[in-house]
């Protein structure tokens, strides 16, 4: 059924592994940069490769595109090279087989599934599988701190495809897809009040952490389980030293929604914060970076064509919805279908027992190549 061939698992784990053993830290645009050749060279030896130059400190991008004459919308597959594993971290954890898991720095989140894609394009390439659909691979650079930069290339390719397939890490025992991430929003609340010597003229100060207090239960009680939404507050600072009234204080706030409203709603919220104590005053920061990834009509559509591929090869593919984002928010909030979690089965991502399953190197590559040739 699936035509082109991806390789032996062998194959795939020693390339694979010469990957997860060159580092790539999101803050290092030399590290990322150094994979970002390595990829250049291995696609160019089978097709044009176009370098996208990184900015404000980030590494480069990378398209690869199959020939597209007609300028057909086609299949937009994008995965992530930089990890959020420092340099030095391989040899603390270092590349390793056990059993059926391999382990490594960044190998599920997600370098076995860029890898993955990118083996998945070459092949089609090298072995001149016909696609019902033009491909376009984009590999980018600064995911893991939102995508600054790569965030207007993403939309701008996604707005010239069909379909959008992102490879990040396939979640739990049974390798679910995700058809619908949360929206992410981060925000700093300064919070100013008065300083005074504790013993001295206490109450002349005006205590900028008590103000904090109130603030940080306001901002909790914004959390709706019920509804899917979260505010997680951490970290929290404030004040200089025991016999000072705090003049300053402050804290950041991780903000979890499942819709664009409610991310419009809870951010006016934030936004709109008010001093409870008379003298202090607040100035927040801050917006919604990752729009919500919702589940609709089309991205359900698109995960059965996934689901019916993987039947034909032998695996049930379940869905999941997941609290964290990835790039599949961008072309989601876009209207565009969407099917994420493509990428190899594991676990640990940016923990210490970050491993993929080496036997779902195979199946999964087969499964993004089965998407590739027959989406149409
Ligand atoms: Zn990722």
């Amino acid at each position: 059924m699936v035509r082109t061939d991806p390789g032996t698992t062998e194959s795939l784990l020693s390339e694979l592994r010469t990957w997860v053993e060159m580092e790539t830290p999101t803050t290092d645009a030399a590290a990322v940069n150094r994979l970002m050749d390595k990829a250049q060279a291995d696609l160019g030896a089978v097709t044009p490769v176009e370098r996208i130059r990184g900015s404000q400190g980030y590494g480069d991008m990378l398209i690869a595109r199959t020939p597209n004459p007609d300028g057909r919308k086609g299949i937009l597959v994008a995965g992530h090279l930089d990890t959020v594993w420092p340099i030095g971290t391989l040899a603390k954890m270092p590349f390793k087989v056990e059993g059926d898991r391999a382990h490594g720095p960044g190998i599920y989140d997600m370098k076995a599934g860029s890898f993955i894609a990118f083996n998945a394009v070459r092949e089609i390439i090298r072995q001149g599988t016909e696609t019902r659909l033009p491909i376009t691979l984009l590999l980018t650079s600064e995911e893991e701190v939102g995508s600054l930069i790569s965030r207007p290339l993403i939309e701008a390719e996604a707005a010239k495809a069909k379909y959008v397939l992102i490879p990040e890490p396939a979640i739990g025992a049974e390798g679910a897809v995700v058809t619908a991430r949360k929206g992410v929003g981060r925000f700093d609340v300064a919070i100013r009040g008065v300083s005074a010597h504790a013993g001295g003229n206490f109450q002349d100060g005006v205590s900028a952490t008590v103000e904090l207090a109130h603030q940080l239960l306001a901002v909790q009680g914004m959390t709706d389980l019920a509804k899917g939404i979260t505010t997680n507050i951490a970290p929290v600072w404030g004040g200089t030293r025991p016999n000072v009234v705090a003049a300053e204080a402050g804290f950041e706030v991780d903000l979890r929604v499942p819709t664009v409203e409610d991310g419009e709603r809870v951010t006016a919220a934030i936004r709109g914060l008010k001093p409870v104590t008379k003298g202090t005053s607040i100035t927040v920061r801050g917006q919604m970076n990752r729009p919500p990834f919702a589940e609709t009509p089309p991205i359900m559509a698109l995960y059965e064509r996934a689901r019916a591929i993987a039947a034909g090869l032998g695996f049930d593919l379940p869905k999941i919805h997941r609290g964290g984002g990835s790039d599949g928010n961008f072309p989601a909030a876009l209207g565009m279908p969407v099917l994420d979690g493509l990428g190899a089965m594991g676990a640990g991502a940016h923990a210490d027992h970050e491993h993929i399953l080496v036997s779902s190197l195979v199946p999964r590559s087969k499964l993004m190549l089965g998407m590739l040739e027959t989406l149409d």
